[in-house]
């Protein structure tokens, strides 16, 4: 089957001007200024933008999608994602990863409910491993489960400089890296190693501890939660500035910002103003999630869930309200984390690539309509 797609403004997410794009069975088959198809008309279907806005789907680094939580007791674990909320966001790429709790909740459940979305349309991925040391895997090994397991691209997400952290030593965050990154070789992955960063003194000094006591790159590494406060965005600039990459989240409500969260437009717009390398930097949504709230005791005060529509919603915001260009706000929620995470088909709108993607009004940028492998999956 054939969609053509006419008169796109197209952003790959670099802007390319008004632009074709050709899908066939799910893949981006040509991009160019004109294209005319000469078959039987009821061979393909064609699909008028009329100068909308064509980007790339979005991909998320970080979605709790069997749910998150509850650090309150079990009335406060949280909801399964489902493909219906799912759908309208233009997240099409989703990284699922356990949470706090890895007792009730397992990898094997995370490799499940990624089948599940993926056989409704989307395209899921996960991490292996969970908050603690040792982690939890379904074979038995981190290597193993990248190894064997399709959707598995490496370990995630590993709690450090938290106080729900396993408070393990550098070595046995090393042997976890380095097994991921020896597992990603073997399967043609990048065995990313995915840390979620707490409030902790620490800050991201374990990571910098990793990379001075081992052999092992600092491009296997990739922290989230790096918006939390200011002094873990500022470690985190100059982690970005030592090769790394960084990731902020965007679920988030009104407390944590007076806290002192960083927000992402905000943190994107201060890289920019900085000359700092972009390219390396990612919003996730955190989706699903519990969002505690603790107050300066350590006890537990209240509870909220990340959402999956915040991704879009923070780079929208970057656009309109803090003058980040498009094609930056789009990089950070598509080209960057597929780039990060090593996932070669996805996170672009070139030939070859996997034809997801989101149509989005010029003057709004409201979300129009979404694309996954080729299909239209939500359209407004
Ligand atoms: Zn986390």
């Amino acid at each position: 089957m054939l969609t053509l797609l006419k008169n796109a403004q197209l952003y790959s997410p670099s802007p390319k001007g008004k632009m074709d794009l050709l899908i066939a069975n799910g893949k981006i088959a040509e991009i160019a200024p004109h294209i005319e198809l000469k078959s039987n008309q009821a061979l393909f279907s064609t699909l008028d933008l009329a100068g909308a806005i064509l980007a790339p789907g979005f991909v998320d680094a970080l979605v709790h999608f069997t749910g998150g939580g509850g650090e309150g007791g079990f009335a406060y674990r949280t909801a399964e994602l489902s493909f219906d909320e799912a759908a309208p966001t233009g997240v099409t790429t989703l990284v699922g990863a356990l949470g706090t709790d890895s007792v009730t909740r397992s990898p094997a459940q995370v490799l499940g409910k990624a089948r599940e979305l993926t056989a409704q349309g989307l395209s899921c991925y996960c991490y292996t491993g969970s908050y603690h040391l040792p982690v939890k895997t379904i074979t038995g090994s981190i290597e193993q489960d990248i190894v064997l397991i399709p959707e598995m691209i490496g370990v995630g997400e590993i709690a450090i400089a938290d106080h729900r952290a396993s408070q393990a030593s550098v070595q046995a965050f090393i042997e976890v890296v380095a097994e991921a990154r020896v597992a990603g070789l073997l399967a043609g992955k990048k065995g990313i190693s995915f840390f979620h960063v707490g409030d902790g003194k620490g800050k991201l000094s374990m990571l910098r501890e990793i990379i001075a006591q081992s052999d092992l790159s600092i491009t296997q590494l990739y922290p989230t939660h790096c918006n939390r406060n200011q002094a873990l965005f500022n470690d985190a600039l100059a982690f970005l500035n030592e090769g790394g990459a960084i990731d902020f989240t965007t679920s988030t409500i009104p407390q944590f910002i007076e806290e002192g969260e960083v927000s992402c437009p905000q943190a994107l717009k201060t890289i920019l103003d900085k000359g700092l390398a972009w390219q390396r930097v990612s919003f996730s949504s955190d989706a699903n999630a519990s969002l505690p709230l603790f107050n300066s005791e350590g006890e537990l005060v209240g509870m909220q869930a990340g959402k999956l529509e915040s991704l879009y919603e923070a780079a929208r915001q970057a656009v309109q309200g803090y003058d980040v260009p498009l094609e930056v706000a789009l990089s950070v929620i598509s080209a960057n984390p597929a780039k990060i995470l090593g996932l070669t088909n996805k996170g672009k709108l070139a030939k070859g690539f996997d034809a997801d993607m989101v149509v989005l009004a010029p003057d709004t940028l409201e979300i129009k309509q979404v694309i996954a492998k080729g299909q239209s999956i939500w359209a407004k």
